[in-house]
């Protein structure tokens, strides 16, 4: 991966090989960080490139800063338009991937989350797929069980819960699948290992609800919408069993860097026809035209970098009308 040319780093935009860290950060020995993670489409028709619901992405942000007791001094809108600073300066023209990073920049020893200094960082890189196999990925339920809320906040993006999901991940890839799937505590299907899931069962879409130590996914509830206004579908958000997966018609992943991905075989069982199916088809191209702002009705979540005008407002998130074809 090539470097940036630039980080915002605490308020300012600064080269890359600036933005350094000594090795007793707080953050970096202890996880007492959180992240998020944003993509940023290019639309080569109209010369633009698109940052897709920022301003959603930095409210869960700050809400996994406020998790682990961190006030940064920012709206979410303010991000938002401090990340639009960033890629001007970047200067590019190709789909991205933009992270924020808030830590505890403290150089001391000592475990806690009370008396220390965050630091806010951005940085963002030229990004293609995370799962290269995104029409026909074959995955295995993890041994590994997803961190608990009451052991680490499941909820937040906090940098240390992370291990769990890279070993759930690893595990799986170094086994010849292409993802995990992760159960949580009880048994039940929690998500995968940076992606939510969704399974189709007789026209029906289901996912696990938020109680099931799921990350609260932007990628989720963009797609929860459409499954209802532009498929027509019902969606129930409930507890999922593992068997459930086996015997659905079909099991996809969703997530900002996974986009979305068809799932067509679990622990070597064909998921229905053992081929993409017809709702994950539909939803892919619809997703993939909506964050590339080629979509009027969903415009609205996706914001130019190059002419942004003012800046990034609290519009620029939320819901939409019910689509006229329902
Ligand atoms: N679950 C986990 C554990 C994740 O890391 C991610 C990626 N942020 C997701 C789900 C999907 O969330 P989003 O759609 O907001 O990217």
């Amino acid at each position: 991966m090539n470097l940036p040319g630039y980080a915002f780093l605490d308020g300012k935009i600064v080269p890359y090989a600036e933005a350094k860290v000594g090795v007793l950060t707080h953050g970096l020995n202890y996880g007492t960080a959180v992240f998020g993670g944003i993509r940023a489409y290019w639309n080569d028709d109209e010369g633009e490139l698109f940052v897709f619901r920022p301003v959603d992405h930095f409210r869960r942000f700050l809400q996994s800063a406020g998790l682990l007791r961190m006030e940064l001094p920012y709206t979410a809108e303010a991000l938002a338009t401090c990340t639009l600073e960033l890629l001007r300066s970047e200067g590019l023209k190709t789909d991205c991937y933009i992270r924020p990073l808030a830590f505890y920049g403290d150089e001391i020893i000592g475990v806690r989350l009370h008396n220390l200094t965050p630091r806010l960082a951005i940085t963002s890189v030229p990004f293609g797929l995370y799962v290269e196999n995104d029409e026909n990925a074959h995955c295995t339920i993890s041994s590994w069980r997803r961190v608990d809320d009451n052991m680490i906040p499941a909820r937040g993006k906090i940098a240390g819960a992370y291990v769990n999901s890279a070993l759930a991940k690893s595990d799986a890839q170094l086994s010849g699948f292409d993802e995990a799937i992760v159960l949580s505590q009880d048994g039940h299907v929690s998500e995968g290992s940076a992606e939510n899931i969704f399974l189709v069962r007789n026209g029906v879409a289901v996912t696990p609800p938020i109680s099931e130590n799921i990350l609260e996914g932007i990628t989720r509830r963009t797609i929860i919408n459409l499954l209802k206004d532009e498929l027509g579908m019902e969606v129930q958000e409930r507890s999922v069993d593992r068997t459930e997966l086996f015997l659905a018609d079909e099991v996809f992943f969703t997530g900002t860097g996974v986009q979305v991905i068809a799932v067509t075989r679990i622990d070597h069982r064909p998921i229905g026809t053992g081929k993409m199916g017809n709702v994950v088809r539909q939803i892919r191209e619809l997703y993939f035209n909506i964050v590339r702002g080629r979509v009027v009705r969903y415009r609205p979540h996706c914001v130019p970098v190059y002419n942004s005008g003012t800046g990034v407002k609290s519009e620029n998130t939320g819901t939409f009308a019910r689509s006229s074809r329902k």
